[in-house]
């Protein structure tokens, strides 16, 4: 009886040896992934939130009144004390694509010179800081998640010079009782350069005291931040993920 069951064992290995032979077998033909057409600059399914041709449509002030900020051609700027700005849009997961440009004249130091910030949902901010040649904490520096996560890298490049934030990032999720699912989770490519993968959120950035998580909404607005320095912005799109 334990050599016919040893025998069958030998047989049922070699059957299944035999079924994965074949390289149909490990093909997975469903879901097919949509088409997006990339010919044009923007990939065909991207949300356009700023172009020269949109000007501050799709953005608003935190009071949901005409966004402040000063447009010229195809970038706008921060005018320092108009306040923060948000998309009229609201966004979970995305997939984000950015330009900014710290102002080209040198002013203050540190988190002082050239300072705003991509707050994803209104809560996660990605810092926008120019840290060319300008040392402040490192959670604290270009592409960090404030004071959250230090970049691995510092890709900044001279001030007045265009720069590109490639995020993406993933929303939290909440359990019925309002404690965590999932943590909200950010990648970040600086000027192509990785310079944050994966990271988990430990909760909504605060310059103050230790981050927590409270339950949210699951898609709000992308805020961006009046720190009272001119730094410009061009080239807005997300992909929902
Ligand atoms: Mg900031």
């Amino acid at each position: 009886m334990k050599q016919f069951s040893i025998i069958l064992l030998f047989v049922g290995i070699s059957l299944s040896l035999v079924a994965q032979t074949k390289p149909e077998e490990t093909e997975i033909w469903e879901p097919v992934p949509p088409v997006v057409n990339t010919a044009g600059d923007i990939p065909s399914d991207a949300i356009v939130l700023f172009s020269e041709s949109t000007g501050l449509k799709n953005w608003e002030n935190s009071e949901g009144e005409p966004a402040g900020w000063t447009v010229s051609g195809d970038h706008f700027t921060v005018k320092p004390g108009a306040g923060t700005i948000q998309t009229k849009q609201n966004f979970g997961s995305i997939q984000l694509h950015i330009e900014w440009r710290s102002p080209e004249e040198i002013v203050g130091e540190g988190p002082g010179r050239g300072n705003s910030g991509i707050f994803l949902m209104g809560k996660y901010e990605v810092q926008v800081l120019d840290s060319y040649n300008n040392r402040t904490y490192s959670n604290g520096q270009a592409a960090s998640i404030y004071k959250q996560y230090i970049p691995l890298a510092n890709a900044t490049r001279p001030p007045g010079e265009w720069q590109v934030y490639d995020i993406v990032f993933i929303a939290p999720e909440f359990n019925s009782d309002g404690s965590v699912a999932s943590p909200a989770r950010v990648t970040v490519f600086h000027n192509g350069v990785l310079a944050q993968y994966d990271v988990a959120l430990k909760g909504p950035t605060v310059y103050i005291g230790k981050p927590e998580y409270e339950a949210h909404e699951g898609k709000l607005p992308l805020v961006l931040q009046d720190h009272g320095n001119p730094v410009s912005f061009r080239n807005i799109w997300v992909r929902e993920l």
